[in-house]
């Protein structure tokens, strides 16, 4: 992730978190989307082909996972100011687990802090209940990130 918001410099970067579930509560991250093209907003109403295709991709490849590996919610970066989830970010995903989306996804805020860290917070949405912060556990070797609600 660190390469892509790179990449994005100081423009808002995003796309889809794509997660095994291993216990309740308890996701792993297996991959994500990204769209490194500006104007991500859409991204919380529509199902651009573009992610799609990603995640057709992250499915496939984690096609031998015991778990379901499915999409879990929604992930960008805010390269200029704190990551904590704005109003607009709030309303967006409350407005997806209420009326269109799945009844549960989270939402990971990441920035770039230098070369080596990443600050980062993640919130979970479940339909009929407010927001809540959830824990990011980031294991010291790659592809092993876990996170809890
Ligand atoms: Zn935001």
């Amino acid at each position: 992730m660190q390469v892509f918001l790179k990449k994005g410099g100081i423009r808002e970067i995003g796309g889809w978190l794509v997660a095994e579930q291993i216990a309740p509560g308890y996701f792993e991250l297996v991959g994500f989307t990204v769209d490194l093209e500006g104007g991500t907003r859409d991204r919380f109403r529509s199902l651009p082909s573009l992610h799609t295709e990603q995640l057709d991709q992250i499915l496939l490849a984690n096609g031998n996972r015991v778990g379901r590996v499915d999409y879990l919610g929604e992930w960008h970066s805010h390269p200029t100011f704190p990551p904590v989830p704005s109003k607009m970010d709030l309303s967006s995903m409350i407005n997806m687990v209420e009326n269109s989306g799945p009844s549960f996804a989270a939402l990971v805020i990441v920035r770039l802090l230098d070369t080596f860290s990443i600050e980062s917070t993640i919130t979970t949405f479940q339909r009929g209940q407010s927001p809540i912060g959830g824990r990011l556990l980031i294991d010291d070797t790659p592809s092993e990130k876990l996170f809890h609600d």
